[in-house]
């Protein structure tokens, strides 16, 4: 029988290895700036033994300032993006600082040699809205398309079993939560008899696969390159869990990957952002012929030191695509959907109740009945509705 998920964290000594990292994620910035440096370049010369090219995948602040430091430390990789998912002054960062931008997956070529690219509504349509959050949405829609295959995984979402490979765990993370169970977990056969709701819509996590994740793969596999990325554990999530066991360099048997920020929290991140605007407005003229005033996109506005001694960006926190549902059930109103009614009614109308079309009886709807089904509110005005959506305990 082969290994399971428990007796590898056992082999790899797991425990140890996050409570490691967890102790220099409260290491002063200094040690960790000097750190991310040193694993940079450990990553750096264990390609080059390799024989492996990498870059750096850029999106937003964070990835733009690893982009900066790492050619600050004479690193200098490519940068590549799916820059127009981005907000337009991110795009403009980018443009400046000379990143490769590419296009979304390719989803056919007509006999003619026409390319068509996937873009958003199709994939919506098509395969689901991305809701909630990638995990969630990437089990829903195991859920919501059952095979023999994957029987196993979902009477692991459904119940928390999980099986041989996983250890014969009774409550496993792999189990929606509770509130989701109720709404989602009908759409597979033993949820419904359990009494579980199914959605009157598809859910699923294929946009960013379509849309991101596969063109920086493809273009990675094309230059025998592996990516720099800009995640820090502090941010939580998913990957949080396996930037604390795998560290900061990881070379797996599938994945290799660098994440010199990964026990970095916001202050170091914003700590160091300040000092690359500085760098970047000296060594402008190694990206392109175009010096731009900031490498601060100007949807975040500025870094500011707030009274409690904290940085802070005075616009946006953080940004992501534009019209995605992931976290919008953890946002307070006015969200998302509602600042897009504000600034583009028209396209909100149709982003709210046209976006997609019933398969079966042609009949068009969007997000609104996607809010409506996750409890957030959307059609009422923001300023009389109550604010705050689900608590976060349960998500
Ligand atoms: S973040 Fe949201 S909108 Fe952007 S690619 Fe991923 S699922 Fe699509």
């Amino acid at each position: 029988m082969g290994e399971n998920v428990l007796e590898r964290m056992a082999r790899i000594d797991a425990d140890k290895k996050i409570a490691d990292f967890m102790a220099k994620e409260k290491m002063p910035y200094d040690f960790k700036r000097k750190y991310a440096a040193i694993r940079a370049r450990e990553f750096m010369e264990e390609c080059e033994r390799r024989g492996l090219d990498y870059h750096v995948s850029v999106g937003g602040l964070d990835s733009i300032v690893l982009f900066l430091f790492l050619h600050s430390i004479g690193i200098c990789p490519p940068g590549i993006s799916v820059s127009y998912l981005e907000d337009q002054s991110i795009q403009r960062i980018h443009t400046a600082l000379g990143i490769e931008k590419l296009q979304s997956a390719v989803r056919e070529v007509k006999p003619d040699g026409t390319v068509i690219r996937w873009a958003k509504p199709q994939i919506i349509q098509e395969f689901g809205f991305p809701v909630l959050s990638k995990e969630i949405a990437a089990k829903i829609e195991l859920l919501q398309n059952p095979t023999e295959k994957n029987s196993t995984v979902r009477h692991a979402i459904i119940t928390g079993e999980t099986g041989e490979y996983g250890g014969y765990q009774t409550d496993s993370r792999m189990r929606l939560s509770q509130v989701w169970l109720d709404k989602f977990g009908g759409a597979d056969a033993e949820g419904a008899a359990l009494g579980y709701k199914a959605a009157p819509f598809k859910v699923s996590s294929k946009c960013c696969y379509y849309l991101k994740e596969k063109p920086c793969d493809d273009w990675a596999k094309e230059h025998n390159s592996v990516p720099y990325l800009g995640l820090m554990a502090s941010e939580g999530g998913r990957r949080a869990k396996s930037l604390r066991v795998n560290g900061c360099n990881y070379f797996g048997e599938t994945v290799i990957r660098s994440a010199p920020f990964a026990i970095f929290n916001r202050q170091d991140l914003l700590t160091l952002a300040l000092e690359m605007d500085e760098w970047y407005s000296v060594h402008w003229h190694q990206f392109s012929d175009r010096k731009i005033k900031t490498i601060v996109p100007a949807i975040y506005g500025v870094i500011k030191r707030e009274p409690d001694g904290m940085l802070r960006t005075t616009k946006a926190q953080r940004t992501g695509c534009s019209m995605c549902g992931f976290g919008i059930h953890m946002e307070k109103r006015p969200h998302r959907f509602d600042m897009k009614r504000e600034e583009n009614p028209k396209e909100w109308e149709w982003l709210m109740y046209r976006l997609v079309k019933d398969p079966e009886t042609g009949e068009e709807y969007g997000w609104g009945r996607v809010l409506d089904y996750v409890g957030v509110g959307w059609e009422n005005n923001p300023d009389t509705a109550c604010v705050g959506q689900f608590e976060i305990e349960g998500m």
